[in-house]
């Protein structure tokens, strides 16, 4: 089924905004809208919602969780339809390179992490990477210590917003991508 990409925010936003007053972090959506993805509502919502989660929950109290839609072409990409990027931007503590690769398994939790009062599982970026790869699209992770950090939820095009803004491509530092 088509879903609007804006709903897909503004839900996962609804879903997250108390935890985020109780922290003080502010929630801003930005980028193009009235684009369109296929696919199951439901699980692109609790995607979002679990990178929102987490850029809420590894960041201090008082800073900003952004999302940016955009209309972007991955990297090396050759193909036709076009690729809606979600990215979900925070000022928090930000993940060392050489756990990048390790985020996204099951139950994986950086030290840090793990040994917070508030635990969370680790399988939150299992979830979203399952779902990413199940609408035909991929999750990428930019970030810098102690900066923030930047997840890329990319999904195939349905429609595009009629008015596509250029990509906006500027990164916090300049560590490491990963791809998955
Ligand atoms: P949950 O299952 O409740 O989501 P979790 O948040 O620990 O638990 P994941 O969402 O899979 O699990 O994230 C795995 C680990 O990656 C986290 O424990 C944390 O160490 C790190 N991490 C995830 N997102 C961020 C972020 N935005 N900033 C810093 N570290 C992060
Ligand atoms: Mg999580």
């Amino acid at each position: 089924e088509p879903v609007s990409v804006d709903r897909i925010i503004n839900e996962a936003f609804d879903q997250t905004r108390i935890t985020a007053e109780k922290k003080g972090i502010e929630l801003k959506s930005m980028g193009v809208t009235g684009a369109e993805v296929l696919g199951n509502d439901t699980q692109l919502v609790t995607a979002v919602k679990n990178l929102v989660g987490n850029a809420i929950a590894y960041s201090p109290e008082g800073t900003s969780v952004e999302v940016t839609v955009s209309v972007c072409r991955p990297e090396g990409s050759v193909a036709k339809s076009e690729t809606i990027c979600i990215a979900v931007r925070d000022q928090g503590i930000g993940i060392a390179a050489d756990e990048l690769d390790r985020i996204f398994e099951r139950f994986y939790r950086i030290d840090a992490a793990r040994s917070r009062a508030t635990g969370g599982t680790g399988l939150g970026l299992a979830i979203v990477k399952h779902t990413a790869v199940n609408h035909g699209g991929r999750v990428e992770v930019s970030s810098m210590p102690e900066a923030g950090s930047v997840f890329t939820l990319m999904l195939p095009a349905r429609s595009l917003p009629s008015d596509t803004a250029a990509p906006d491509s500027d990164e916090i530092g300049t560590t490491e991508d990963v791809v998955c």
